[in-house]
C-alpha cells in the first residue's frame, strides 16, 4: 500500500467552514477546447466545499484510506525540519498546489527513492525539478484546464480594478469617507484602450474573449499565431515580439509560463518601453517580472498600476516590497483556487490517482513527464533543462 503525501495551504484562521456563501457551484462538463472535465469513478465531496486547505484534503481521504493507502496532509513544506521533508523518503505519491508549492528540488527527489508520481493539483509544475523527475523515472501530472477560466476571470477583475481605481475607492468607504474626487482622480474607462496579452494559450485566449465585449483594441504576442479565424473573430492584432506589443498597449496581461525566455522578462528596460501610465497584470508567475523594477516603475509613474496573484517566493515574506508599493492590487496566489476550480482539480487529482493505482494510462493532456521524458502537455509547454 502506498503513502500519499499531500501539501495544502492552511485552513482559514477562524477554522474550517461549516457552511458556505452559496449552496453549490454550476456543473461544467467540457472545457472550451472540447476536452471533458475530470471523470473519476466517484467523488467523496460536494463541489463548492473548501478542498484545497489541510482539512479539505482535496476530498481524497475516504477514497485513499478505504483502499488501504496512507494519506499524510500537511502545510509544513519548507526547510529540512518540515513535515514534508520528514515524510518524503517513503512517499510514493506527492501532491502539491502551485498556490502553496512544495518545491520538489533535485535534492529532495534524490531523498525520495520510492517516489513514482508527483501531481500538481492545478496547473503549472515549475515547482518540480522536471530534469530530476525525468532522471528518476517519476511521472509528473497536472490537471490541465481545471482553473484556466478561473484565472482569466481574475485577470479581467484586476484590469478593471486598476483602471477604474476600485480598491482605493472601496478603502474610502471602509474608512468612513465620501471622497469622490480622491477616488476618481486616478479612475478611467477601459473602453477604447489597447489591451495586450503576452501569450495566448488557454488563459490568454480566455482573457481576450472576455475583454472583447468591452470595446477595447486587443493585441497579443505568442510563439505561435492563433488560427486566422480566431484572430478575425476577436479582431486581435498579432505582434511578433513583446517589445512591439508593450509599445502600443495601455494594459498588458502576462499569461506565459515561467521558463528561461520569460524569467525577468519585464525588467527596467522592457517596462521603460511601455506607455507612461500603463497597467501591468501578472497572474502567470512572479519571477516573470523583476521585483524591484516593478516597484521603481510604480513610484516613478511609468506604471499607473500593477496587479496579480503570483509572487516569489510563495508565501511572500512580510517585508516583500510588492505588499507596500503604491497603486497595486495584489492578492495572494488565489486566482486558480476558487471553490469552483477546486472542485475540478480535486476531481482531476482523484482521476490521476485512480489511473496510477489501477495501472491505467493517465490522460495524455494531464501528463508533463512520463517514462523518463517530457510527455503529453509537458512536451509542448516545458523544457527539460
Ligand atoms: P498554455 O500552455 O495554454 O499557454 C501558454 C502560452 O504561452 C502558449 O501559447 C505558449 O506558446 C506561450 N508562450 C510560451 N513562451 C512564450 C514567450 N516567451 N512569449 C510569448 N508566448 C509564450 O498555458 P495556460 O494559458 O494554461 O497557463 C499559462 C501560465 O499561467 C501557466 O504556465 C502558469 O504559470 C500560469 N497559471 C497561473 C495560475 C494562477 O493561479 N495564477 C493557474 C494556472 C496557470 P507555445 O504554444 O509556443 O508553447
Amino acid at each position: 500500500m502506498a503513502k500519499v503525501l499531500c501539501v495544502l495551504y492552511d485552513d482559514p484562521v477562524d477554522g474550517y467552514p461549516s457552511s458556505y456563501a452559496r449552496d453549490g457551484v454550476p456543473r461544467i462538463d467540457h472545457y472550451p477546447d472540447g476536452h471533458s472535465t475530470p471523470s473519476p469513478s466517484a467523488l467523496d465531496f460536494t463541489p463548492g466545499e473548501l478542498l484545497g486547505s489541510v482539512s479539505g484534503a482535496l476530498g481524497l481521504r475516504h477514497f485513499l484510506e478505504t483502499a488501504g493507502h496512507e494519506l499524510v496532509v500537511t502545510s509544513d513544506k519548507d526547510g529540512p525540519g518540515s513535515v514534508f521533508e520528514r515524510e518524503l523518503p517513503d512517499a510514493e505519491v506527492v501532491i502539491s498546489q502551485p498556490f502553496w508549492p512544495a518545491y520538489l528540488t533535485a535534492e529532495r527527489i534524490a531523498k525520495a527513492p520510492k517516489l513514482k508520481l508527483a501531481i500538481t493539483a492545478g496547473i503549472g509544475s515549475d515547482h518540480v525539478d522536471l530534469a530530476a523527475a525525468i532522471d528518476h523515472g517519476i511521472t509528473v501530472a497536472e490537471v490541465t484546464y481545471s482553473n484556466s477560466v478561473s484565472v482569466s476571470e481574475h485577470v479581467v477583475m484586476m484590469i478593471l480594478s486598476l483602471v477604474r481605481n476600485y480598491l482605493p475607492a472601496h478603502q474610502w468607504v471602509l474608512d468612513g469617507g465620501w471622497n469622490i474626487a480622491d477616488c476618481v482622480a486616478r479612475s478611467y474607462d477601459l473602453e477604447a484602450m489597447d489591451v495586450g496579452t503576452v501569450a495566448a494559450g488557454r488563459i490568454g485566449t480566455a482573457v481576450l474573449r472576455r475583454l472583447k465585449p468591452f470595446d477595447v483594441r486587443l493585441h497579443y504576442t505568442d510563439r505561435h499565431r492563433l488560427p486566422e479565424e480566431v484572430e478575425a473573430e476577436l479582431d486581435v492584432t498579432y505582434h511578433p515580439d513583446v517589445q512591439s506589443l508593450v509599445r502600443v498597449c495601455d494594459v498588458v496581461t502576462i499569461n506565459a509560463p515561467l521558463h528561461p525566455e520569460t524569467e525577468n522578462l519585464f525588467d527596467d528596460a522592457l517596462i521603460g518601453r511601455m506607455k507612461r501610465g500603463a497597467y501591468l497584470v501578472n497572474t502567470a508567475r512572479g519571477k516573470i517580472c523583476d521585483r524591484d523594477a516593478v516597484v521603481r516603475a510604480l513610484e516613478s509613474g511609468q506604471l499607473a498600476g500593477y496587479a496579480g496573484d503570483v509572487w516569489f517566493p510563495q508565501p511572500a515574506p512580510r517585508d516583500h516590497p510588492w505588499r507596500t508599493m503604491p497603486h497595486h492590487g495584489m492578492t495572494p496566489h488565489t486566482s486558480g483556487t476558487s471553490l469552483s476550480a477546486q472542485a475540478r482539480y480535486a476531481a482531476g487529482t482523484r482521476e490521476i490517482l485512480e489511473c496510477h493505482f489501477a495501472g491505467r494510462p493517465i490522460r495524455d493532456e494531464y501528463l508533463i513527464v512520463e517514462g523518463g521524458r517530457l510527455a503529453g502537455t509537458g512536451k509542448h509547454s516545458y523544457s527539460a533543462k
